[in-house]
């Protein structure tokens, strides 16, 4: 009888409210009204539900134990029966707010030298007469003598000329990729080699301002000079850098800044009191030197921490800087609390003085980070 009304009320929409019972029995399905038949039919909001279904992330099955490492050198054949290198996997594929602290260790394999290992720059650069290294990064040692400031600028000129000859990494490319699907809040680089930012959606704004690029230069570049006065941005000319004594050209040890040369000749010819010119130095943070961008490389730390980043990617670095060193450890707390993922990818294994973090790092990947791209 009740199937006979059901029936009936399909035909005669008018008299719904009196033929439906009030409690239908779980057998009867409730007639639609016509504006519901209507939006059920509607298939692109269907396709809407299913695309969000595709998109939803997948959930994370396995963490290895703490301190667990993954040695890459033990799977150059592939990686395939691994729990741990599927782990590494799921984090760089399925990651969607990824932020990445990167060191010298990425460019490496592009021809650039690092800074701390045994062929490093530090102690290459040591042999030339030098007392380490280290004092040609030092503020108060590049431009303590001309000297030093010739070795400064031959160091520059090479790592420039070094920089222009390279090319990107797999690295580099597996990070412009996981930017290309918007899966990369930000890169912050200590690399002045600026092969990074060559790539097409790892750029950066020289320079920084808001809202940030997606690079943030932690150090600086050797591809740009500015002057100390007019803050004037250009890009690096090696021709106009003194290296030796012996040079004896137009280079000047610390060039005078061509835009201050002509603001104070029209001065001069408006009668107006001078005001200096200004010089030109490469645009590379230094050691014992206050960090000209180092306010608002705050701001876009702490706002990209509000952002709740799910992975952190700590890759060719050994986090010797004291101010990295306070950004990744801001990171790896926030990262931890929320159940993200930090992975530690290093051709060393971490040393005593990331005691505040180790235990958060979900996986310790040793080897080459290059090996990391084929697994992406
Ligand atoms: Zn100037």
């Amino acid at each position: 009888m009740v199937h006979e009304l059901m029936l009936n009320s399909t035909q005669n929409d008018s008299n719904d409210s009196e033929l439906l019972p009030l409690t239908p029995p779980a057998t009867v399905e409730k007639r639609r009204s016509d504006s519901q038949t209507k939006r059920s039919e509607v298939k692109p909001k269907k396709l809407l539900t299913q695309l969000r279904g595709s998109n939803r992330k997948s959930r994370l099955k396995f963490r290895p134990q703490p301190f667990t490492v993954l040695d890459l050198n033990d799977h150059l054949d592939g990686l395939r029966d691994d729990k741990n290198a599927d782990f590494l996997r799921y984090a760089l594929r399925h990651s969607r707010r990824i932020v990445v602290i990167a060191g010298a260790g990425v460019s490496v394999a592009a021809g650039i030298p690092d800074f701390r290992s045994k062929e490093g720059l530090f102690s290459s650069l040591k042999d030339k007469n030098c007392a380490s290294g280290k004092d040609l990064f030092d503020y108060n040692q590049v431009y303590s003598s001309d000297e030093m400031s010739y070795k400064f600028n031959g160091m520059i000129a090479n790592l420039h000329r070094l920089s222009q000859g390279a090319q990107p990494t797999a690295f580099h490319s597996m990070l412009d990729e996981i930017a290309s699907e918007g899966r990369l809040q930000r890169l912050y680089t200590q690399n002045i080699d600026g092969l990074d930012t060559r790539m097409k959606h790892l750029n950066t704004k020289i320079p920084l301002e808001k809202p940030p690029p997606v690079t943030i230069q932690l150090h600086g570049s050797v591809n740009h000079v500015e002057c100390n006065m007019c803050s004037k941005i250009e890009n690096f000319d090696p021709s106009i850098f003194r290296c030796s004594s012996q040079d004896v050209d137009e280079a000047q040890v610390v060039p005078t800044c061509p835009q201050c040369e002509e603001f104070e000749s029209v001065r001069m010819i408006a009668g107006l009191r001078s005001k200096g010119i200004g010089k030109l130095r490469p645009r590379v943070v230094l050691y014992n030197e206050i960090h000209p961008e180092g306010d608002l490389i705050g701001e876009i730390a702490a706002s990209d921490l509000k952002k709740k980043p799910d992975c952190l990617i700590i890759v060719g670095t050994s986090l010797q800087i004291p101010g990295v060193k306070s950004l990744c450890k801001q990171l790896v707390q926030a990262i931890a609390d929320r159940k993200g993922i930090i992975l530690y990818m290093n051709k060393e294994l971490p040393t005593k003085s990331l005691i505040d973090i180790i235990g958060s790092i979900d996986l310790i990947v040793l080897g080459d980070c290059q090996e990391v791209s084929k697994l992406f």
